[in-house]
């Protein structure tokens, strides 16, 4: 079938607006009519070639929503009609993917990445030559995507469907980081470093759970406002303010749990510095540059650093729960979207980039809700 893809023809490039052939799905793939699709940092790292795969021209895009159009024969969880979200690719076959961790699925690297299926072939052909394809197994920059069976979440018809893109990536990992991997608990204190789209879920998440302190730290004033209207109980900006100062001001005895989005070693020190005996921190901003840890405190204090993939989340269980409460009210990440016609996906990108937008959202077909 012919469809409408943004194809990336080379490193650094623009989305540009192709008509592509997409293949039938095979099997155990389902075809999805794409309602929306949000945009993450990944697409811009792969646009970039940060990962080395996949290479150009290709098909991005990793955060889709929308309705299965048609599913192969092997697929019989899903059916015509379904309102479905598409999440990260994992095998569902390896040690990892069989002990009921996706996230670190042995084949990750291949399934997401790869720019192609696992067999090397491709859906997505331009002026007859294949594309690459496949990004976080859908490739949903496009009004038409090919998924796997494994990451084709059904979410409920009820609740608004171009919204729910980003739940399969972004906002999975920042809400799935606090709730799944740190498991913060009622009453608990969390510094919060980066106020990005992941920072951000994650501080949803904590007020959802009923933290007790929350604090949100960044160099952008305007994204701090915004924490705290979400629920962040205080800000640092690490411009301004002696970040180690402030944190042993508001919970003298430390903080119970750490999450960071940075990346950087200077941040994420400050934090470990207000961590309390027996804490925990999550990271999952992508460094460039080394950490160097003083291993006595960790023995002397039972501290734990935890890197996280995808908020360790089982994607069947934990998107729809994110979806329920959303529903109750309690984790209203919508407040982070902002939406954009699908033509528009370069100033979306850019947007993203400057961070005048936290999570852009690129609306690319009508349902019927
Ligand atoms: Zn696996
Ligand atoms: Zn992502």
């Amino acid at each position: 079938m012919e469809i409408t893809a943004a194809v990336v023809k080379q490193k650094g490039g623009s989305f540009d607006l192709e008509k592509v052939r997409l293949d039938a799905p095979k099997s155990d793939e389902v075809l999805i009519k794409i309602v929306a699709s949000g945009t993450c940092h990944t697409d811009m790292a792969a646009r970039d070639q940060l990962m080395g795969t996949p290479t150009f021209p290709v098909v991005l895009g990793h955060e889709g929503s929308g309705i299965v159009e048609q599913v192969g024969k092997n697929v019989h969880h899903l059916q015509t009609g379904d309102h479905v979200v598409l999440t990260f690719g994992y095998c569902g076959d390896c040690s990892k993917c069989q002990r009921g961790l996706p996230a670190y699925c042995e084949n990750f690297f291949p399934l997401n990445f790869g720019g192609s299926r696992l067999d090397g072939s491709h859906s997505h052909h331009l002026a007859g030559k294949d594309l690459q394809d496949n990004f976080f197994s859908q490739s949903s920059f496009a009004t038409y995507a090919i998924a796997h069976k494994n990451n084709v979440i059904k979410v409920r018809k009820d609740v608004p469907l171009e919204l729910l893109g980003p739940l399969g990536c972004g906002i999975q990992t920042g809400a799935g980081a606090v709730l799944n991997s740190l498991s913060v608990s009622a009453g608990a204190s969390i510094i919060i470093s980066g106020t990005g789209a992941v920072g951000l879920a994650g501080l949803l998440a904590a007020k959802a759970v009923s933290a007790g302190t929350i604090v949100a730290i960044d160099i952008n004033e305007e994204r701090l406002l915004f924490a705290k209207e979400l629920g962040a109980t205080h800000t640092i900006n690490s411009k301004k303010e002696d970040v180690i100062a402030r944190l042993k001001e508001i919970a003298p005895k430390g903080f119970d749990y750490a999450f960071d989005t940075t990346g950087i070693p200077e941040v994420i020190q400050n934090s470990l510095a207000a961590l309390g005996s027996h804490s925990k921190m999550g990271i999952v901003g992508i460094a460039k540059r080394p950490l160097e840890l003083e291993m006595n405190n960790f023995v002397a204090t039972g501290l734990q650093i935890i890197g996280i993939a995808e908020g360790d989340s089982v994607p069947n269980v934990f998107i729809p729960r994110l979806v329920e409460m959303y529903r109750n009210g309690q984790f209203p990440f919508d407040k982070l979207i902002k939406t954009y016609a699908f033509e528009d996906i370069n100033q979306a990108i850019a947007d993203s980039e400057t961070g005048v937008t936290i999570k852009p959202v690129l609306l690319i077909g009508d349902y019927k809700g």
